[in-house]
């Protein structure tokens, strides 16, 4: 027969740590207090099956719960001497839910469960205190009402306030053991009023709506929705924990606390924690009374004139910390422990891994490996790759209030605020007076890139992952909030909409770029500070990985930033990314719309010299390091001019008048601009413009030898291929140019060509492409684009109905489809490496930055993965931990 329930609390319990998935966390927890003999209150945990039995069976318990519980309480009651519901020496008991995971505050509980209107006549007698027994009955009621009888809590509160007013007192603590007698008696009233019939008075019927309402929690709107931001499966169920209740409020020799075992804000080895005199757990999280510290330094550090733990109570204090030493030396983690003195003796309530920043996380891992408590693997192990993103930007202060008006992609981490601004001309110049901007855009294009530097963060109403803004962005390590849907974006009034909200013109508004949150007014934030320990951290997971981590980036300061965080290389400059400053994107344009090859050469021979200047700095920063230089690929609707304003701009640098130049607009205006003429399209119908590129890279290099003596490590890389035929016809063009270029120089520098794979035809014919190719990139956003048919620019229109409903587990665009996509990958991985054995292989689409993906490409065997310049450090952890735990 099923074994229902597990006791706890006779210093053997039935169950164990081992045991979560089925007594939960907390119950777990408490089994194996007991067993290591920390004294908890005794009681029992209802598995999470019960709850599963619960809700496949049409709301109904296990036939034989019933004896099992009852037996348990007998256990309870025999063991402390006391009677279940009856006068004497009561039982009262605590219903907690605890699931396999912490769902804090999502679920229901109920104190002082036992309680009726004898019973709490022998609480008064037995604590000598009938203040306290009736102050712990109407809490109760108000308890049991709200969570099983759905009377709001309100209706209760509003009784006592009124009474405080009538009786002119503040606190509730001023009240009276007569004051509680008569609200409990109005309290009952409310119950016969709302229900119908009396309070129960039977504990035994109390339990079980209190088990029942536990149960009923675990599908509330709350915990729903906690579960699904928190990938918490609905089949894993709750326990229920019933346990005798210790009181904390039975006087002055009575107290209970929180405390955590390390400092779960900065990570120092100290106690961290409050505690209250003579009050119950819930006091001290409702704020009621100031808390007071534990320690006598904390207590100094806060200025606080109440005493601490240490000195009140300092035999328990000491109890307390060998218990604390105890509890982390076998849970081999930080923990976060509820207690509870009553009558001077401790009872630990509770223990679990407690809730921490990422930069106590760290240190707390450092620390523990030079503590040997932990090894460096399970160090590494331990903190959770994305996470490092909280470190890395600057965030919103936790603490903050905010008003979210609504949520788009979180494109590029980091908070940002600012005034709104709705033109990047505007943003610079407001910039440029030293004001903070935002800037808010239907969507972005090349047009854009100074005022997306000169703002905090940039907010899009449009756009992916992926897009123009998020890539940029990402790039530049501005927060970025991209495809806010819910965003109208009135760009001549100057005003944008969400609903009935209207944000104006140089409204304050803050973005949380971590989470898609766009919020009204100021949120402060906190400046990222890496710690020794991060240091350490990052030096542990170099020497663990075995993936090299490349940088895609393509200006200096990007570089500059990359080389910072360690990058080994380049993995991919974008090279129509460096042509979007104003006085460049010009002659771009200049470039895209000649009619000519003489207007075409003309306009290339203006970005010839920016081209190779850019490159002359970049090699400087990255010498010694292998470098991927991509060939032009600008989707043409990115590039071409929208607006007159820019129209008229491009008339006058082109001489042409603007129905010529529109009409030329209108020539290459695409239906489908990602799926154009665009990558090595490009490069095979106007060869002049990989060969300027080409020449500009050999010059660069030659250049940089002259000026530094160092040499750089080429790779040229051509974009969108899909046959091998494309790559030989451009490859040979390259090869062209360097034997031109040789021929009038002493030094010259060694390249490959080779390609990305970015297509699924290019993935399928890999086989065939190596052949030719020196080495391949796997370009992931294009790879995801082209394999689901699924625009990556337009993809956050719709693809959140997908996720809502789980039809895709995640958006592909920013974790890997390893099924589809990777298959993809491994396949032109191997063929690719069949015909050519060391064939080197990398990735370059935003995935190369996603911890996920990352163990993915670790285990095909890909040399390196290539991210943004601020998720280098999470690309290292990551690949440190795809080592660690590769199957
Ligand atoms: C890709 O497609 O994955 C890639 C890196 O190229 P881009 O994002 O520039 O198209
Ligand atoms: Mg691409």
């Amino acid at each position: 027969m099923t074994k229902w329930v597990y006791n706890f609390g006779f210093k053997k319990a039935e169950g164990n740590a081992s045991m979560r998935e089925k007594l939960g966390g907390k119950g777990a927890n408490l089994a194996e207090m007991d067993n290591l003999g920390i004294a908890v209150p005794p009681g029992f945990t209802i598995t999470t099956e019960v709850c599963n039995y619960y809700y496949k069976n049409n709301k109904s318990l296990p036939p034989s719960l019933e004896d099992e519980v009852m037996n348990s309480i007998r256990n309870i009651t025999e063991s402390l001497g006391c009677v279940f519901g009856e006068e004497g020496n009561p039982l009262l008991v605590s219903v907690r839910s605890g699931g396999r995971a912490s769902m804090p505050g999502m679920m229901d509980t109920v104190l002082n469960l036992g309680l009726n209107d004898k019973t709490v006549i022998s609480l008064a007698e037995k604590s000598q205190d009938e203040r306290f027994a009736f102050d712990s009955y109407r809490r109760f009621i108000q308890m049991y009402s709200d969570v099983v009888l759905s009377i709001s809590h309100e209706e209760f509160e509003s009784i006592i306030e009124d009474e405080k007013l009538k009786l002119g007192l503040v606190l509730d603590t001023d009240l009276s053991s007569k004051n509680w007698k008569d609200i409990t008696v109005k309290f009952k009233n409310i119950v016969k009023d709302q229900t119908g019939k009396d309070f129960p008075q039977n504990p035994i019927e109390q339990l079980w709506g209190a088990i029942r309402s536990v149960f009923d929690s675990w599908m509330n709107q709350r915990a729903i929705t906690y579960r699904k931001l928190n990938d918490i499966p609905d089949g894993w169920g709750t326990a229920v924990n019933v346990q005798s209740m210790v009181f904390g409020n039975m006087g002055d020799d009575c107290c209970t606390g929180v405390a955590f075992t390390r400092n779960p804000s900065n990570g120092e080895g100290s106690l961290y924690g409050e505690f209250l005199v003579n009050a119950q757990g819930e006091d001290v999280v409702a704020g009621i009374r100031n808390p007071q510290q534990l320690t006598i330094k904390s207590r100094k550090e806060q200025i606080s004139k109440e005493l601490s733990l240490e000195e009140l109570m300092p035999v328990v204090y000491d109890e307390l910390i060998a218990i604390f030493k105890k509890l982390e030396l076998h849970y081999t983690d930080m923990q976060d422990v509820e207690f509870t003195v009553q009558k001077k003796k401790l009872w630990i309530l509770q223990t679990r891994s407690g809730k921490r920043t990422t930069s106590a996380a760290i240190r707390i891992a450092v620390d523990m490996v030079n503590e040997k408590l932990i090894d460096k693997k399970t160090a590494i192990n331990r903190i959770d790759a994305e996470s490092l993103e909280q470190l890395l930007h600057p965030t919103l202060d936790p603490t903050a209030e905010k008003k979210v008006i609504t949520k788009g992609l979180p494109a590029s981490p980091g908070a940002a605020f600012g005034k709104v601004v709705f033109n990047s001309d505007e943003a610079e110049l407001m910039a440029l007076s030293g004001e903070k901007v935002l800037l808010v855009r239907t969507e972005t294009s090349p047009e854009d890139i100074h005022g997306m530097h000169a703002a905090q963060g940039i907010l899009t109403a449009r756009g992916g992952m992926t897009s123009h803004a998020a890539v940029v962005a990402r790039g530049m390590g501005r927060p970025c909030v991209s495809g806010a849907s819910e965003i109208t974006i009135d760009e001549t009034q100057k005003i944008f909409f969400v609903g009935d909200v209207k944000i104006e013109n140089h409204t304050l508004i803050t973005i949380n770029g971590s989470t898609g949150e766009v919020i009204i007014g100021k949120i402060p934030t906190v400046e990222p500070e890496l710690s020794s320990y991060f240091a350490t951290l990052m030096e542990w997971a170099d020497k663990t990985r075995e993936l090299q981590i490349r940088t895609n980036a393509e200006t200096p300061n990007d570089v500059k930033v990359a080389r910072k965080f360690g990058a080994e290389g380049i993995g991919l400059c974008r090279t129509e990314h460096m042509f979007f400053d104003s006085d460049r994107i010009i002659s771009m344009r200049e470039m895209i719309l000649a009619d000519t090859l003489d207007e075409r050469r003309i306009a290339l021979s203006k970005l010839e010299p920016h081209q190779k200047n850019d490159f002359v700095e970049i090699f400087k920063i990255m010498k010694g390091f292998p470098i991927t230089i991509r060939l032009l690929d600008p989707p043409l609707h990115e590039f071409l001019p929208k607006g007159d304003d820019e129209i008229d701009q491009l008339s006058k640098s082109l001489k042409l008048n603007i129905k010529d130049v529109k009409l030329r607009i209108s020539k290459l205006s695409e239906l489908n601009p990602m799926l154009g003429h665009r990558g090595c399209r490009l490069g095979i119908t106007y060869p002049e413009i990989y060969e300027m590129q080409s020449r500009a890279i050999f010059e660069a290099a030659i250049q940089v030898y002259k000026d530094t003596g160092s040499t750089v490590d080429l790779e040229i890389m051509v974009p969108l291929v899909f046959m091998r035929k494309e790559l030989e016809i451009i490859k040979s063009n390259v090869d062209n140019v360097a034997k031109v270029i040789k021929k009038s120089s002493q030094f010259f520098p060694n390249y490959l060509v080779g390609t990305m794979i970015e297509l699924p035809r290019a993935a399928l014919m890999a086989g065939d492409i190596a052949e030719s190719a020196e080495f391949f990139s796997f370009g992931t956003n294009d790879l995801t684009q082209t394999t689901f048919g699924i625009s990556r620019d337009d993809s956050a229109r719709f693809l959140g109905s997908y996720l809502d409903s789980e039809i895709l587990e995640g958006d592909p665009f920013v974790s890997l489809d390893i099924d589809g996509v990777g298959e993809l990958i491994s396949i032109g991985a191997t063929r690719g490496r069949e015909k050519r054995k060391n064939l080197k292989l990398g990735i370059c689409g935003e995935h190369g930055g996603d911890p996920k993906s990352i163990a993915f490409c670790n285990k095909i065997g890909l040399n390196y993965v290539s991210c943004s310049p601020y998720r280098i450090p999470i690309a290292k952890l990551a690949a440190a931990q795809a080592s660690l735990n590769k199957k």
